[in-house]
């Protein structure tokens, strides 16, 4: 494996820093508070790329390989503050826009993917109900194929992006006694009759990025809106998950990073007691282990990236997702002890970060469920 970049690859991770830096960071801590969504930035990663990185460029994308794609995330996660806009582009880009790519034929390619590459559309991943969540194949949802259409009933919950979405991926039974042997995945846009967003769901963290229930009733899809092949749902959604669990949490390095640099910085600075806090161990050691919780994670990721232009990408996803939300949530809080009282106010802004990362350890599959997965790669019987 070779993790060295080349000139280009440097470029861009520049270009990510100075973008994000320049375009992302106003009004976050009033976003926060108000749970508000950002169309104007949206717009403005969009025609970045950043919404179409491994996608063809004969859709708006911009065609990179993963591991390029893993350091201009690395890149913008530097730049930008806001988290939940990390959760916001993960969610849209590796759990719809890249389903669609993967799995379209090619007039759902044609239709879809240039309005989700340029940031036109904001794209919705419903899978989680309320009675099924790590177990989503246990799913309740029901699709009811009549003539050449699906009629789709049911309720998904913990929707990212779905109060602002354009676009939904959705999962749906069409035989729940098959298990997961009947799902199929389907494409809807927002206007579709039957379709009901519920008001929004108030969160802890990543309050930029909204979220919501979605509700199904008698929704009537056209056979031509499924994606994949009849009954490929189960399918379609390993091979993305593998995809979103390896790369969502991808800007967290970057933040960890900056995080990692503030905290150097503070120690150096602050003086009690007529010295600089980084003279006290207690201090330089939490800084030492927040220097190797990143360079841990920083290579899982590329390792994940790296197969995943390579070869089975399986285990390093789930590892890299796993040791990146677990990192960023131990580095946050290590970061307001650092800083002292000044580290749990809102202006410092770390406080946010860790409301924000704790849910990673949440979406694309808890941490208990990732070393599940993690535990049957090694080999180990869990069943
Ligand atoms: C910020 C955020 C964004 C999200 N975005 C989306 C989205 O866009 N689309 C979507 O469909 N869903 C989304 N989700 C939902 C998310 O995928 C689920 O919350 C997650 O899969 C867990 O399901 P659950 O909440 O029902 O918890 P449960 O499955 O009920 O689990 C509760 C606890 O039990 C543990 N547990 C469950 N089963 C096992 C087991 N076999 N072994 C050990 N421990 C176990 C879990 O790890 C967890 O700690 C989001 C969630 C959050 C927090």
């Amino acid at each position: 494996m070779d993790f060295s970049w080349n000139n280009e690859q440097q470029e861009m991770y520049r270009q990510a820093i100075q973008f994000a830096r320049a375009k992302m960071n106003s009004n976050i801590i009033e976003d926060d508070r108000l749970g508000h969504f950002s169309r104007e930035k949206w717009l403005a990663i969009g025609q970045m790329g950043l919404l179409g990185l491994t996608i063809s460029e004969d859709y708006g994308g911009l065609d990179l390989d993963a591991l390029s794609g893993a350091y201009l995330l690395e890149g913008f996660g530097y730049g930008c503050k806001d988290a939940g806009l990390f959760l916001s582009m993960g969610a849209h880009l590796w759990a719809v826009t890249l389903p669609v790519f993967m799995y379209g034929s090619d007039e759902q390619k044609r239709s879809f993917l240039p309005k989700l590459c340029s940031g036109e559309w904001v794209g919705a991943h419903a899978i989680s109900e309320p009675q099924a969540g790590s177990d989503a194949m246990s799913m309740e949802t029901s699709a009811r194929l009549e003539g050449d259409m699906y009629i789709l009933n049911g309720r998904k919950t913990f929707v990212t992006n779905a109060p602002v979405a354009d676009f939904f991926l959705v999962f749906a039974t069409t035989n729940r006694s098959m298990g997961f042997a009947a799902i199929n995945a389907f494409l809807l846009e927002r206007n579709t009759p039957g379709l009901q967003i519920e008001s929004k769901t108030e969160k802890m963290g990543t309050r930029t990025s909204p979220m919501a229930d979605i509700i199904f009733q008698d929704c009537h899809i056209p056979i031509s809106q499924r994606l994949g092949k009849a009954n490929m749902g189960f399918r379609i959604f390993s091979r993305i998950m593998q995809w979103e669990r390896g790369f969502i949490l991808a800007p967290f390095i970057g933040r960890m990073q900056r995080q990692l640099e503030d905290c150097i910085e503070y120690a150096n600075r602050r003086t009690q007691f007529k010295q600089v806090l980084a003279a006290n161990q207690a201090i330089s050691s939490k800084i030492v282990d927040m220097h190797l919780r990143l360079e841990s994670a920083r290579l899982l990721l590329y390792k994940a990236a790296w197969a995943f232009d390579h070869d089975d990408p399986a285990l390093s996803s789930s590892s890299a997702k796993l040791a990146i939300s677990e990192g960023a949530i131990q580095t946050f809080l290590d970061a307001i002890q650092i800083f002292g009282g000044y580290g749990y106010t809102t202006d410092y802004e770390i406080e946010r970060f860790l409301r924000d990362a704790i849910g990673a350890k949440i979406y694309s599959g808890t941490s208990e469920m990732q070393k599940m997965l993690i535990a049957n790669e090694l080999g180990l019987r869990t069943r």
